[in-house]
């Protein structure tokens, strides 16, 4: 049963369950920068789900397990790599829309023959695998996964279950965004009946601020602005006022985006003298992704992100020059 939007499972391609199926001897779950929940959650899920009908499975990337997502089964067995050290039959990457966002570690780590599986819900998808499966009706790669982990007739054990389940969590804001479907949510009763905690998810990602975490907030929060017309919110943020740990646990552009009457939320952080990361985020309006791409980045319609050189004032003005005019096209049309 194959549906886009709402429909109850989808089935993975068959050449991708062909080549699961004939059991790789070395795995290779191998992340993009600054890994969030749907990339860790489905390649700790799926690998430690392969791991246990045999395969030797790693787990790498360019940059740590952030300590909010720590918690997850698997989580102390992920590596940093600056280079591959050895070479694997198969290399798994989920939720990476472009290759060049594992710094090199992909090239590295590929043996000749060796295979690369691309499965991934970004539209913008390069198919940069030797077999790729893209889905952009899936809210998440944590949906993906799961079928295909019921499809291999893997174990969806309480350890799969919890990492899928936060893929998915992570992705959808706690159900709350448009991506979530009615198999959303199928998926997501499945994996608590296979024994994650949504209770414990929501503990480890929401209730275990730091002390100074509120401070840090306030901090950050009396810098929101709104244009003139209130449809576009916007966050910088400086270096060195909050630390990095705060920047990469809280969802700080969830706070301009929850202005009513706001079409398109910005956050701007200077993470480097003359680099300026920015997250942008839309409530189906205004497809953001657009924009990103414009400066070299991608992602949904309504969740996108890309890198701006510059100062953080000079990447703000030129950002939301760029956020104007897409506003404006998309009333002309
Ligand atoms: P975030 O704003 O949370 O970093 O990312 C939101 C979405 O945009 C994610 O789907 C992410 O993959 C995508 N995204 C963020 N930054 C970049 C970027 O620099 N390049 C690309 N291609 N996608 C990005
Ligand atoms: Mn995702």
């Amino acid at each position: 049963m194959t549906d886009a939007r709402g429909g109850f499972s989808v089935k993975p391609p068959d050449e991708l369950l062909a080549a699961l199926r004939g059991r790789p001897e070395t795995v290779l779950c191998l992340g993009h920068v600054h890994p969030d929940g749907d990339v860790l959650g489905t390649l700790l899920g799926f690998g430690l789900a392969l791991g246990a009908v045999g395969s030797a499975v790693t787990f790498a990337g360019p940059h740590p397990v952030p300590e909010v997502l720590d918690f997850l089964p698997g989580a102390d067995r992920w590596t940093v790599w600056k280079t591959a050290p050895e070479r694997f039959d198969l290399i798994v990457m989920t939720d990476c829309p472009n290759p060049d966002r594992s710094e090199g570690l992909l090239e590295g780590a590929r043996s000749a023959g060796g295979r690369v599986i691309n499965i991934d819900h970004h539209p913008d998808n390069r198919r940069y695998g030797t077999i790729d499966w893209i889905d952009p009706s899936a809210a998440a790669t944590g949906e993906m996964i799961f079928d295909l982990v019921k499809a291999l007739g893997l174990r969806i054990t309480p350890a799969v279950a919890l990492n899928l389940f936060t893929a998915i969590h992570t992705d959808t804001g706690s159900f709350r965004y448009s991506n979530t479907t009615p198999r959303t949510f199928r998926i997501a009763a499945e994996l608590t009946a296979a024994g994650a905690d949504p209770s414990l998810v929501s503990d480890r990602l929401y209730q275990q601020r730091g002390r100074d975490t509120l401070t840090q907030l306030g901090e950050v929060l009396r810098r929101v602005e709104v244009s003139e017309d209130g449809r576009v919110a916007w966050l910088t943020v400086p270096r060195g006022l909050v630390s990095r740990e705060f920047l990469d646990a809280e969802d700080l552009v969830g706070y301009p985006r929850s202005i009513g009457g706001v079409k398109v939320a910005v956050l701007l952080r200077e993470d480097e003298p003359g680099r300026v990361k920015a997250s942008l985020r839309a409530k189906g309006e205004v497809p953001v992704n657009a924009i990103a791409h414009r400066f070299g980045g991608g992602g949904h319609e309504n969740a996108a992100g890309c890198t701006l050189s510059g100062t953080l004032e000079e990447a703000t003005a030129e950002l939301l020059a760029a956020v104007k005019d897409a506003m404006s096209s998309e009333r002309a049309r």
